[in-house]
């Protein structure tokens, strides 16, 4: 089985109180599909220029199948410049230039359509609509969503939460999407709209499941150093998908499993600039966290 994820790729900007990075690799789609690669065989979709630095695809064609990405000559790659409080919690977009993610036409290879698990990752959500409509017979499809598509087309958003099995949103997107402070609500109010579950991220407070039949919710495993929370939700989907595709189960054991290994990737991602840690960990130390983390919250 196989993992199949969409989404952007970016040369991000990233600022913190302690230190900046220029247009380094980054993007939604980088972040979850590096990680699931450590779980599964893992395919990216996606659109990049001409200006992506050969070192950066030679990383990613290590990790992933790239039969999906588009090189666009002569254009420019999406850019994401962002930049974090002092405690690292709080995140503010600076700018969002959508180059050559704004004029793709999304198109699923032949080889992939009939990928079984799928993962929309933060993306144009009309975009993400058209290219699920090309899979023909898909399991498990899970889509995530930021600030930028919630404030500029929130109707699209909602449709399509309606067309997936799952949705990974972080708190604050959800309420601003609900328009509701309680998180539990806006899990409530996004099942309404026709996905059977949802994860709300709650970034250092860990992450909840909500399903009509169960709520399953997870802390963050404890770390001490956090250099750069960027990717952090990207590799937390990266996690959660990775494992249900690798188990090919829907049971909820594997489901709360799912979680718990999306937190894991997600304390790896935030541990150093970028993709840095995600690049350098291999399923040994994911396999120890994840048992240190079963260890910390056993009653
Ligand atoms: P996260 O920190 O997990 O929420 O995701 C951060 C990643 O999402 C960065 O690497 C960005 O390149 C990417 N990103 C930021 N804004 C957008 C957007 N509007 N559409 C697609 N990807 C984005």
């Amino acid at each position: 089985m196989h993992l199949t994820v969409f989404g952007s790729l970016a040369l991000d900007t990233t600022r913190t109180p302690f230190r900046t990075e220029i247009e380094i690799m980054g993007g939604a789609a980088t972040y979850a599909s590096i990680a699931s690669s450590n779980f599964v065989k893992t395919e990216i979709l996606g659109v990049i220029g001409s200006d992506f630095p050969e070192k950066y695809l030679e990383i990613l064609r290590s990790k992933v199948g790239t039969a999906g990405l588009e090189i666009k000559s002569g254009k420019r790659t999406f850019r994401y410049d962002s930049s974090f409080n002092y405690d690292l919690s709080h995140r503010t977009t600076n700018k969002t230039d959508l180059n050559v993610i704004a004029e793709y036409e999304p198109s699923v290879p032949d080889q992939l359509k009939n990928s079984r698990y799928i993962y929309l990752a933060n993306n144009d959500p009309i975009q993400n609509i058209k290219m699920l409509k090309q899979f023909i017979n898909p399991k498990l499809v899970v889509c995530d969503t930021i600030e930028f598509w919630i404030q500029t087309m929130p109707d699209e958003v909602k449709k399509m939460f309606g067309l997936v099995h799952g949705v990974i949103i972080n708190d604050q997107e959800a309420r601003m999407l609900c328009g509701m402070s309680n998180l539990i609500k806006c899990a409530k109010e996004i099942l309404s709209w026709g996905p059977e579950f949802v994860v709300v991220k709650k970034g250092e407070h860990g992450s909840v499941l909500v399903r009509s039949d169960m709520i399953f919710v997870a802390p963050a495993y404890p770390l001490e150093e956090i250099v750069d929370p960027t990717g952090a939700g990207d590799s937390f989907a990266g996690g959660f998908m990775g494992h249900l595709a690798s188990v090919e189960t829907n049971d909820v054991k594997e489901f709360r499993a799912a979680v718990v290994y999306g937190n894991v990737m997600g304390s790896f991602a935030v541990e150093d600039f970028g993709l840095t840690r995600l690049l350098r960990i291999g399923n040994e130390e994911i396999t120890k966290r994840f048992n240190l983390y079963r260890t910390l919250t056993q009653l």
